[in-house]
């Protein structure tokens, strides 16, 4: 009898793999072998191949992986980015990270990714790139991006830390753009066990501008050509991703029919209109990083109480949009200023999601949400 849900469960998946990652990561300690080694060789390859780009590069976290797209692509102080409010603050990070100014453009209403025409409408002359974001393992509209990222000469960078194995007409998202950027965070579709991120281009100008940023900014060991940082993935989490590696098909397609069972489950709600669900456009394929639903009329917060006191976990991604942050209040953008984020963020709730989740926990959720809606009339 199911009593609780937690929002992720990591030991229920490393149970499943413990012989393998022990394994592994005794190896590494018995290799003396910490630091760009052979397990990050392979892993790059591996995550290349699989994504459909030419190169991969490790780095120590997904918001590094951003920050050194970026400066590979040689964004610099002065230089606008345009983004979305509505995203983790980690992609806005990177562009401040780089002496660059974030200009938001809001969202589209139906999937919540930057919307593309906004885009367009938020271009001057220091705009210098784009970062599309697909939200929750929603893929962008890439192909609106790369036009119009064509016609005004911006770079793209997508930030894939939410949708690896994510699809747009069979192609993966992080091979449109210039850079597509991954998180190995642990509770992302292929998470490791600390921090960890990749970048991946099909430029080997690019791919060589990164290997030396990632190593203070030096091809040949002491010698140092640009400023760089010290961010490696390392060899025990590239091990461990290696080993998780081989099930992230059978992880995503999971995720998914756990989403489809959602769906169907909460379809009465969605109909009803208490809900939205989320959208799966026409040609993509959704990964499910998160199972992200909207909650109408102000009851976000009145059911994230009641689930929470019949144990289910539950999650904002994300209850303050960007724009609307503290840190960024010297921008001078106010509340109004992108209605459809701000809108998202007082109605988005993530329900309890992952590969080893079981239909009777997920019913456990669905019977909850709807017992809160029959109190409601
Ligand atoms: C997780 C995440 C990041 C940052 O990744 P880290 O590995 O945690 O640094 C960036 N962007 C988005 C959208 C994310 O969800």
């Amino acid at each position: 009898m199911v009593k609780s849900v937690p929002i992720i469960d990591l030991k229920r998946q490393y149970q499943v793999l413990k012989p393998e990652i022990d394994f592994v990561v005794k190896a590494v300690l018995e290799s003396g072998s910490f630091i760009l080694g052979e397990n990050v060789r392979s892993l790059e390859e591996a995550v290349a191949g699989f994504c459909g780009v030419k190169f991969a590069v490790g780095v120590a976290s997904g918001t590094d992986a951003l920050e050194l797209a970026l400066r590979a692509l040689g964004i610099k102080e002065g230089d606008e980015v345009i983004t979305t409010p509505f995203t983790f603050i980690a992609t806005v990070e990177a562009i401040c990270g780089v002496g660059a100014r974030p200009v938001f453009a809001d969202i589209d209403q139906l999937t919540l990714n930057l919307n593309p025409e906004r885009v367009r409408s938020k271009v001057t002359k220091k705009s210098r790139a784009v970062i599309p974001v697909h939200l929750y393992g929603c893929p962008a509209e890439m192909e609106v991006f790369t036009a119009i990222a064509a016609e005004y000469g911006l770079k793209i960078i997508e930030d894939c830390a939410q949708s690896l194995g994510s699809e747009l007409k069979g192609k993966k998202s992080g091979s449109f753009g210039d850079c597509g950027c991954l998180s190995f965070f642990p509770t992302k579709n292929l998470g490791c066990c600390g921090d960890g991120g990749m970048v991946l281009t099909n430029s080997r100008d690019i791919a060589d501008n990164l290997m030396m940023l990632r190593s203070h900014g030096s091809r040949e060991r002491y010698r140092h050509v640009v400023t760089g940082y010290n961010s490696r993935l390392d060899e025990i989490q590239a091990a461990i991703l290696k080993v998780k590696f081989k099930y992230l098909d059978e992880w995503n397609n999971a995720r998914r029919r756990h989403a489809e069972k959602y769906n169907q489950m909460l379809s009465g709600l969605s109909a009803r209109g208490c809900v939205i669900l989320p959208v799966e456009p026409g040609g993509m394929k959704h990964t499910y990083c998160l199972y992200t639903i909207r909650v109408r009329a102000g009851k976000r917060d009145g059911l994230t109480d009641f689930l929470k006191a019949k144990g289910v976990q539950i999650a904002v991604h994300y209850p303050v949009p960007l724009h609307l942050q503290d840190v960024y209040s010297g921008f001078g953008y106010k509340k109004g200023d992108f209605p459809d984020s701000e809108l998202a963020a007082s109605e988005v709730l993530s329900l309890p999601l992952y590969p080893e989740i079981t239909s009777a926990e997920i019913e456990y959720v669905c019977e909850a949400i709807s017992e809160f809606f029959k109190r409601q009339v």
